[in-house]
């Protein structure tokens, strides 16, 4: 992984990014560069248009060629869930206004994305090619009548026309993940044996049809993308050469640009996570780009501007579609064309704070970025009142305070007892999968510098040495908790700082007690050979290890391919004491850990309770067996407690104190809540 520190001194952003930054001309419009924000669902769209529309003229002041909206229903069938935004009226069609007028006002352009999610839906009501249901939905789909085919045909339409009305530059087609377009071209979502099931050409006809009609009923000069599933990564997928035909026939109806879509929900293959390597897909673009001659946009996992031009400067794309960057930082073009790259907020893959929200119905945000969709609830004002602050504390907790603080025009000093700061950030950034972590880091310390925070590293601070600061802000995080299992002190345990941050030597059988996130990333560090190249930083190796064929000679890119998996270096359990099953904390990402971590062998025990540690190793009981591991090493990661220890003095002394991050509640603490709650402190201290 490329870690921006330096911007090119030579070079102008300009030139470095020349052709990101080249305007495109569609013949009746121009985009005034090869930037495409993608799709993404917010919650914004049914929490309110004012709140969405300040979101998106956020992103088009800072720079981007073309934003997409969330999918929009074009019926309520077609909604991801009851009450999903939809275009159905044109009074829907005014309520959009804003939206479109303040992306316009700030000098971008905007496409509504029309959606049918098709049996991939969250009601009952859902209609699809056939009463297939998905294995990951709840609900089985009713299959689509003659009369409902022509209805929904109709539906898109009108959704379109309606798009226009709203001041929408265009419409961008969903045709991929495996929602209804999608599903009417597999066999696997299309079980039809009418004039709209069957032979593949049988299977175009519906998405074929939608993308005719919304041409008819918008004219010429309405901007038509299509997001077309280029590897549907499922069972029974399409082949490559219906792909390619597919392509062709949509260019021939008068689609302007094809965008990128790999992977259906349904597939069991991480496509946008962060343990995917960047830009790991963008050779399956190049592969319709070299059959059509429209425009073609690349996606999944592009997150900085180095990594956009060279997909660009190869051939692979003629655009780039990010849609999570631009969350992560809305002035992502305008920094890049300024030659500032090492200042960009740079999106993680982390998914915690937008696609996790997003499945338990929450407002999306952004763990690195609290103010994403929340553009007029957290505004950091400049003060009038500049406050002598210490930060005790450079984790995710107190860079976000530091650098808003700074911001805000406080005269702030943060002390870390470490020599560099980023906290247990230091200690993530290592395990394999995790490699993006480096850039959050890179980040804070460039706007620490930017916004004049003082840095005092390397010295453990006393209450004594802030005695001259105005306030006092601790960000002191975490002690990992102590556990009482007979045997604790024995040589084989170690806690998870020994084996992440000091390196201490580990044996060939280890035994790791807890399987929270920590747990789950200690199983992940160690089962991997600290010589092998992580398959998050090696498309070809990551290719091999999800059993992905890179020729996409097989049916959906994964018929038939073996997964070849590196063995892991030793021999691991993971165990906890709850009975439930063992996944990584993420709603989107969890399942992700567990089936890299079967990859490798990794033995999870759930149920245990841990008896004794002794020379033959750990004692526990699983249900009503006894039983013992024989291993040379147990691993302690059993969650921590906050670390408080200055508090105390501090306040004898009469210092107003803050609590942030693990110092504030250790319990179910992440670097999400670490850094909106330093952020939201600082915006109003
Ligand atoms: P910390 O990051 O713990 O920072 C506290 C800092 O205070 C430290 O640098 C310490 O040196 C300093 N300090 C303490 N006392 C003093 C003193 N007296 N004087 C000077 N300095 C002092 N979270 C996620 O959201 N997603 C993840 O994927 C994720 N993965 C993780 C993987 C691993 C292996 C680990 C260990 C953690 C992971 N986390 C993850 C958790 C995340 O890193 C923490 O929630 C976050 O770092 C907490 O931030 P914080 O600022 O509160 O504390
Ligand atoms: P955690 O998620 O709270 O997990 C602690 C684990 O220890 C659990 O498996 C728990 O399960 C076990 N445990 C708790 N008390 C115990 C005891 N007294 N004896 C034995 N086992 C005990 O904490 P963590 O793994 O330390 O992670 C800290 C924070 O960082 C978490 O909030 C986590 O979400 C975050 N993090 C996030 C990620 C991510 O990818 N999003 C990655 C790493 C960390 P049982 O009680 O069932 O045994
Ligand atoms: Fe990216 Fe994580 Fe922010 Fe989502 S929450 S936009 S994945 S950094």
């Amino acid at each position: 992984m490329s870690v921006q520190k330096n911007s090119s001194p030579e070079k102008t952003g300009q030139e470095k990014f020349s052709r990101l930054l080249e305007p495109l001309d569609l013949g009746f419009t121009q985009l005034r560069n090869r930037v495409i924000m993608g799709s993404m669902h917010t919650g914004l769209e049914e929490l309110s248009m004012e709140r969405q529309a300040a979101f998106f003229a956020r992103r088009a002041a800072g720079g981007v060629g073309l934003i997409i909206t969330g999918g929009i229903a074009t019926s309520r069938e077609g909604g991801l869930g009851p009450g999903s935004s939809g275009m159905f009226t044109e009074k829907d069609a005014e309520h959009h206004r804003v939206v479109t007028s303040a992306v316009h006002a700030s000098g971008g352009k905007i496409v509504m994305q029309a959606l049918h999610a098709g049996r991939q839906s969250f009601h009952t009501e859902m209609l699809a090619p056939s009463a297939k249901q998905s294995p990951i939905y709840p609900f089985a789909p009713r299959a689509m009548t003659e009369d409902d085919i022509e209805r929904e045909l109709g539906n898109w339409a009108n959704a379109a026309r309606l798009a226009k009305l709203a001041g929408y530059d265009g419409v961008e087609i969903m045709g991929s993940e495996g929602y209804l377009l999608n599903q009417f071209l597999t066999t696997r979502g299309n079980e039809r044996d009418d004039k709209w099931g069957g032979t593949y050409e049988n299977r175009m006809r519906f998405p074929l049809e939608v993308v005719r009609r919304i041409r008819e009923a918008t004219g010429t000069d309405f901007i038509i993308v299509y997001r077309l599933s280029m590897m549907d990564l499922v069972p029974d997928g399409q082949s490559l050469e219906e792909v390619l035909t597919f392509a062709k026939r949509i260019e021939a109806e008068g689609v302007n640009i094809i965008n990128t879509g790999i992977g259906w929900h349904e597939a069991k293959i991480p496509t946008i996570a962060t343990m995917v390597p960047r830009a790991a897909f963008s050779w399956i673009t190049r592969k319709i780009k070299d059959v059509v001659s429209i425009p073609v946009a690349a996606s999944n996992r592009i997150n900085m501007p180095s990594v956009a031009e060279d997909i660009l400067v190869s051939g692979d794309a003629d655009l780039v579609s990010m849609a999570r960057p631009m969350l992560a930082d809305p002035d992502w073009v305008n920094k890049a064309a300024a030659n500032r790259e090492e200042e960009i907020n740079t999106c993680i893959a982390c998914n915690q704070a937008c696609l996790d929200h997003t499945f338990q119905l929450r407002l999306s945000s952004c763990l690195v970025n609290p103010q994403a969709c929340n553009e007029t609830e957290l505004v950091y004002i400049k003060t009038d009142k500049p406050k002598k602050i210490a930060v005790v504390g450079a984790g995710p907790a107190g860079l976000s305070f530091a650098t808003v603080a700074g911001e805000r025009g406080h005269q702030v000093t943060l002390f870390d007892a470490d020599t560099k700061i980023g906290g247990q950030f230091n200690i993530a950034k290592q395990i394999p999968g995790k490699e993006e972590f480096h850039e959050t880091i890179r980040y804070f310390d460039v706007m620490l510098g930017k916004h004049g925070v003082r840095k005092m590293l390397g010295r453990r601070v006393s209450a004594h040495d802030l005695a001259a600061f105005d306030e006092v802000v601790l960000a002191t995080g975490i002690v990992p908790r102590k556990l009482d299992i007979p045997g604790l002190d024995h040589a084989s345990v170690m806690s998870y700082l020994d084996v992440l941050r000091d390196k201490k030597p580990v044996g060939k059988r280890v035994a790791i007690i807890g399987a929270g996130g920590i747990g789950v990333d200690t199983a992940e560090y160690l089962t991997h050979d600290a010589h092998h190249k992580s398959a998050s930083l090696d498309i070809p190796t990551f290719l091999r290890e999800w059993g992905i064929d890179p020729e996409f000679a097989a049916r959906g890119g994964i018929a038939g391919v073996q997964e070849q998996v590196e063995a892991s270096p030793r021999e691991v359990y993971l165990l906890q004491r709850k009975t439930k099953k063992i996944t990584g904390p993420g709603k989107t990402t969890g399942w992700i850990h567990r089936e890299a971590l079967l990859k490798k062998k990794v033995q999870m025990l759930t149920g245990v309770s841990y008896t004794q540690i002794d020379d033959e190793g750990l004692h526990v009981s699983v249900g009503d067996k006894a039983m013992t591991l024989k291993v040379d090493t147990i691993v302690l990661c059993a969650g921590q407690e906050p670390q408080r220890e200055l508090q105390a003095a501090l306040e004898e002394m009469g210092k107003k104190v803050h609590l942030i991050g693990g110092a504030d509640v250790a319990a179910e603490l992440d670097a999400k809540r670490a850094i909106d709650q330093g952020a939201r402190l600082a915006a109003i201290i």
